[in-house]
Formats: structure tokens, C-alpha cells, sequence
């Protein structure tokens, strides 16, 4: 494609986007000069979909006129109230409706799934998991390593990119595995990495696992609503994701859980379990034994809290809306018309870490600032754009496709130039 870098060019691409309607039904924070931020920060926050406040009033109106009744007779019950939002959930993470729940918050949901998929034994105990893997990532793993009895520097394998580059590539992941995967309980990446932007080979990581003997499992977080994931048909073991990223479900909202169908009704799977696994028919006897709904549902533990789950539908909705398919299509032009943008600054104290290829990434964008501090980053911040920093050296910048424009993409160069 053939671009230009003129503020009419990317007006021009605006006006042709059949998503641009979208963009009005989020809120967009404002500067004291009642200008609106550039906001490039989806992958950190979601922005908040208008409709937001009326799921949540609907609710707390409920509540009000019915107290505990509104379980069973709120307009939208709140007994079954996670299952409003399975359908358009299973649709953005490509899993069968029986494969995917709404519950608890990510790192809990790491651990519930570890809890079931990591088993190790004297002969297979080791994790294979990203180099410098988002943090709380790491000590969930070192954790559940350590719970079990084995040394976590000796049990977790860790997966570098090669001297001098950022990213990983699928060879170098596949080999791994292959050397190492007989002593290999758990093959556990992120979907998208979340420093890089790189958006691993799925398919190829859990075949390769599964041919060694291992379990694959991947955290989401920065995949779900931002790539094209087909988790059912990929044969992934679990998954699981946070909602308040690239799903807009507001801060620290209630997160998702993703379990093949091929362990729904394995009944050797230990697992920690709570009342709202249990049958849901016989629920309410109280009895003592567990009995667990078979599919994801069955890892539940608590009533959830509805007020987040009526926030995250109003985003889900949208989503069912226009399809992920869609929100992709527009997210490859966004990402490419920054790529030239940035190209076209032709400037050496900046380096696009992220990959260059298409199919490899998603919406965002890492930028290393060569040899210097972090105040390139501040300079613009303060001239109105919200992206993301992170240590040492590395400006994070995500273009999200529900909500943000080409426009924004050529202001937010225009100020980078400026600073640079
Ligand atoms: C955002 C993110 C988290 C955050 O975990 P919470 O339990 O939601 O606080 C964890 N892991 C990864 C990879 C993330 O991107």
C-alpha cells in the first residue's frame, strides 16, 4: 500500500474506515486545555465503552428494588449472569462455549489452572516459559515450582532470543522443547508478549509440546481481543486472560479461563474447587461432595461479583457486534501506517522492536529509545499523548482498533518528531 505522510492522508483513511463509528461509543479522557489525550494505552487499560453505565446502573437498580431476590428475578438474573457473556467470549478466543468461563482475576486463574495442569514428577517437573515473562507470570510458576518440592532455577527453563535480537523465533522455541521436553511438565508463554508485541506461533508451540508429552498452556492477557486466536482448534490445553486490556472491562475487572474440551470430564485432574463448580442442579443442596460441572465452569469457586461482569458485557457486546475479524483488519492498517510513520521520522535514536511481519504481532508497537533515559518519554507525555513506558528502555504504543484513528496515529508522530 501506498502511503502519504500528510495530516489530509490519514483523515482521508479515517473516513474510509467502516469502524469509525466505534470510536464515539468509548470515553476519551481530556487534558486540562479540554483537548483530548492521544491514547495509546489500550494494552496497559481499555478505555471505557459508553454503554458501561447503563449494564452497571441496571444492576445496582436491581439490587436496590430487590436485594437478594435479584439472584433470581434481577432482569438479568445474576444467578446465571456469567453465562451472558460465554458466547461472545468463546467467539474472541476461538474455544466451544463449554470451553470458556468468566471468573476470578488472571494470576488466580494461573494458579487454579496450574493447580490441575502442572504435575510434576520426579522424571518430568520442568516449566518452559519466557526470559523476563511478565512478573507476576514469573512468580506464579516459581511459586507453584517451589509448592511441589523442586528447586525453581533448576526447573524452569527459560526461553531467550538469540544474541543481539528481541524476539523469539518459533525454531529456537520448537527446539527447546524437543532437547528438553522429556524432563518438561508445562510448556507455559504468554500469547502476545507483552514487552515486544510478539505474537508466538501458537499452533506450532502446542503441537511440538504435546508431541514431547507436555501440557501447553498460555497466558492471554495482551492476545485476547487483540489477535485472531483460535484456542479449540489449536488444541491448547488452558489458557487464560485479564479483560481490562484490549476487552475494556475496566481496572482490575474479572478475568477468563479457557479449558480444552479433552480434559471437561477427566475426573484424574486434582483441582482447588468451590461451590460454584459444583452441578449446578444440585448447587443448592449444600452437600458435601463436589461434583463439578463438566467444561470450564467446573474450576469455578465463588458467586462472582456482578457489577464487574455487567461492565465487561457492555464491552462483549460490542465485540459480538463487530467481530474479531473486523477489529483485526483494521488493527493490521493502523499498525502498518504507524510503521511508515515511524520510518519516515528516519531517525537513529529510536528501533522498532516489535516484528515486522504481519501475522507475528498485534495492535501494539514497542519503540527502544537508543542511549538515553526515560525522558523522551515524559517530553511526550506532556504534550498530550498517553502510551506506556517500560524499564530500561522502551516506549510501548498501541493503537487500538475500536477506538483509535489513523489521526491519532499522525499526531502522535507529529509530537514524537517534535521531541525527538
Ligand atoms: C497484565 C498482565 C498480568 C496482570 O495480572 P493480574 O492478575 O490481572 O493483575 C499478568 N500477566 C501478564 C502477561 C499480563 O500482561
Amino acid at each position: 500500500m501506498e502511503y502519504s505522510n500528510n495530516k489530509e492522508y490519514a483523515l482521508r483513511l479515517d473516513q474510509e474506515d467502516p469502524l469509525r463509528s466505534y470510536r464515539d461509543k468509548f470515553h476519551h479522557p481530556v487534558q486540562s486545555n479540554g483537548q483530548p489525550y492521544i491514547y495509546m494505552c489500550g494494552n496497559s487499560l481499555g478505555l471505557q465503552p459508553k454503554a458501561v453505565r447503563e449494564y452497571v446502573e441496571q444492576e445496582l437498580k436491581d439490587w436496590e428494588n430487590l436485594g437478594v431476590e435479584g439472584h433470581f428475578h434481577a432482569k438479568n438474573p445474576w444467578m446465571p449472569y456469567h453465562e451472558f457473556l460465554t458466547e461472545n467470549m468463546a467467539k474472541i478466543v476461538g474455544g466451544k462455549a463449554s470451553e470458556v468461563v468468566v471468573m476470578n482475576t488472571l494470576t488466580v486463574n494461573l494458579h487454579l489452572m496450574m493447580v490441575s495442569f502442572y504435575r510434576p514428577t520426579t522424571e518430568r517437573y520442568k516449566i518452559i516459559m519466557e526470559y523476563s515473562a511478565f512478573p507476576s507470570d514469573q512468580y506464579a510458576v516459581q511459586s507453584q515450582v517451589s509448592f511441589h518440592g523442586f528447586d525453581p532455577k533448576e526447573s524452569i527453563i527459560e526461553l531467550k532470543p538469540r544474541e543481539g535480537e528481541s524476539l523469539l523465533r518459533t525454531e529456537d522455541i520448537l527446539e527447546v522443547i524437543e532437547q528438553e521436553g522429556d524432563a518438561v511438565a508445562l510448556v507455559m508463554l504468554g500469547g502476545v508478549n507483552y514487552y515486544t508485541g510478539q505474537f508466538f506461533e501458537l499452533d506450532k508451540i502446542t503441537e511440538k509440546g504435546h508431541e514431547k508429552g507436555c501440557m501447553v498452556g498460555f497466558d492471554l492477557a495482551h492476545a485476547v481481543g487483540n489477535v485472531k486466536l483460535k484456542l479449540h482448534e489449536w488444541n491448547i490445553d488452558f489458557a487464560v486472560w485479564c479483560t481490562y486490556k484490549y476487552l475494556n472491562s475496566g481496572p482490575g475487572s474479572i478475568a477468563g479461563c479457557f479449558v480444552h474440551e479433552n480434559h471437561a470430564e477427566r475426573d484424574d485432574l486434582p483441582r482447588f474447587a468451590g461451590w460454584w463448580g459444583h452441578d449446578k442442579d444440585t448447587r443448592f443442596l449444600m452437600g458435601p461432595d463436589f461434583n463439578p460441572i463438566k467444561g470450564a465452569e467446573g474450576w469455578q469457586l465463588s458467586n462472582p461479583p456482578i457489577l464487574p461482569l455487567a461492565a465487561l458485557r457492555a464491552s462483549l457486546d460490542l465485540f459480538g457486534e463487530v467481530g474479531i475479524d473486523a477489529l483485526v483488519e483494521k488493527s493490521r492498517k493502523l499498525v502498518a501506517y504507524l510503521e511508515y510513520s515511524l520510518s519516515e521520522l528516519n531517525n537513529e535514536r529510536i528501533e522498532v522492536i516489535s516484528p515486522k511481519v504481519e501475522k507475528e504481532r498485534g495492535c501494539q508497537i514497542s519503540i527502544r529509545v537508543i542511549d538515553t533515559d526515560k525522558s523522551l518519554f515524559e517530553a511526550i507525555s506532556e504534550k498530550g499523548v498517553i502510551a506506556d513506558w517500560r524499564e530500561p528502555d522502551v516506549i510501548r504504543i498501541a493503537p487500538v482498533p475500536f477506538y483509535n484513528s489513523f489521526s491519532d496515529i499522525y499526531e502522535f508522530v507529529q509530537i514524537l518528531k517534535s521531541v525527538l
